[in-house]
């Protein structure tokens, strides 16, 4: 890596690390040594999470002075590819079975290439980067990306930030909770969106809550249910906006049993995951069979089975694994 004799700012990287210490559980921080302390198994993740959310909050950069900081360490996260390329945003990628945590500005093409990473939704941390009284009234006519991106980017999210053994019914809610939480992390899901969603809502809470991602102010009941969302990295998101109100809308739609066929949650889950990134003019996708797995929380050995009954209930015209790539192809039928 060529030697740089100006460098305008620290790099936006940051790297925490869990190690066992005389039988504790210790997290340390590379940028701020001085913050090492003990968590809980039960905790880490979200205290890990919450850590780094911290450095990414205080060190916001307009996006013409971010640059490619995977780059800048010489690609060494991930497989080799054919060079820095697309929009810089921030990635959170997780190694080692979740020992070592990194959030880290990369380009969509380094981004990409890693594995165990997924892009932190725009949202979640640009928008605080106008104080609030210098924020432009009409903040953007831009409506952002549209529903489907924005679904599958928090869908790819939540692949990282929540445990892998998260049940499908538990990722549809949390995809609910993070498209429609307010500024202060609070979200209120009305009986009606749970109802559409068909999924056990008490077992998926209990889930959410166990894994430390949310935190119940009123168990799921005729009035629906309140939350309080731990997932700091979320944080600093608007408050509700239109444009995420709309993707929660699509996706409620999109995954609900009534379109999917069956109410089984994975295939409301890997339904919803497929068409968020089909290409909507040739009603085509393609992605690794690795990535669609980890979004769904899904074992390899279910994929093709849940593949098959989409097609049977008339959501895919075809699809096919690339035994070679493992990249999973698809159509959709043309009804949607
Ligand atoms: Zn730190
Ligand atoms: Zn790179
Ligand atoms: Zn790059």
């Amino acid at each position: 890596m060529p030697l740089r004799t100006v460098r305008p700012a620290a790099p936006r990287a940051w790297t925490v690390e869990l190690r066992s210490q005389s039988g504790r559980l210790v997290m340390t921080c590379q940028q701020c040594p001085l913050a090492s302390r003990p968590v809980t198994a039960a905790s880490a993740r979200s205290a890990v999470l919450a850590h780094l959310a911290r450095h990414a909050r205080g060190d916001l950069r307009a996006p013409h002075l971010r640059t490619c900081h995977c780059h800048e360490r010489g690609c060494r996260w991930h497989r080799r590819h054919r060079g820095c390329d697309g929009p810089i945003r921030l990635l959170l990628a997780c190694e080692r079975g979740g020992r070592v945590w990194r959030l880290v500005d990369a380009c969509g093409a380094c981004a990409a290439a890693t594995d165990q990473a997924a892009v932190v939704p725009d949202t979640a941390i640009v928008g605080s980067l106008h104080p609030t009284s210098t924020r432009p009234r009409r903040p953007r006519l831009m409506r952002g990306p549209g529903e489907h991106v924005r679904v599958g980017e928090i869908l790819s999210y939540l692949a990282v930030a929540l445990p892998s053994e998260v049940s499908a019914e538990a990722r549809l809610l949390a995809l609910q909770c993070a498209l429609r939480m307010n500024a202060q992390m609070r979200v209120a899901l009305p009986a009606g969106v749970l109802h559409s969603l068909r999924v056990g809502a008490a077992q998926a809470c209990r889930e959410l809550e166990q894994a430390r991602w949310l935190r119940l102010d009123d168990p799921p009941g005729t009035a629906g249910t309140a939350a309080q969302l731990l997932d700091a990295a979320l944080l600093a998101q608007p408050p509700a906006r239109p444009d995420r109100r709309r993707a929660a809308d699509w996706a409620l739609r999109t995954g609900c049993p009534a379109r999917i066929g069956v109410a089984e949650p994975q295939m409301q889950l890997l339904g919803t995951s497929l068409i968020a990134h089909t290409d909507p003019s040739s009603r085509e996708g393609l992605r690794e069979s690795d990535r669609v797995l980890r979004d769904c929380g899904m074992p390899e050995h279910e994929l093709a089975r849940v593949l098959n009954r989409l097609a049977d209930s008339g959501v895919l015209e075809r699809w096919q694994i690339c035994p070679r790539s493992g990249d999973v192809h698809w159509t959709l039928t043309r009804r949607r």
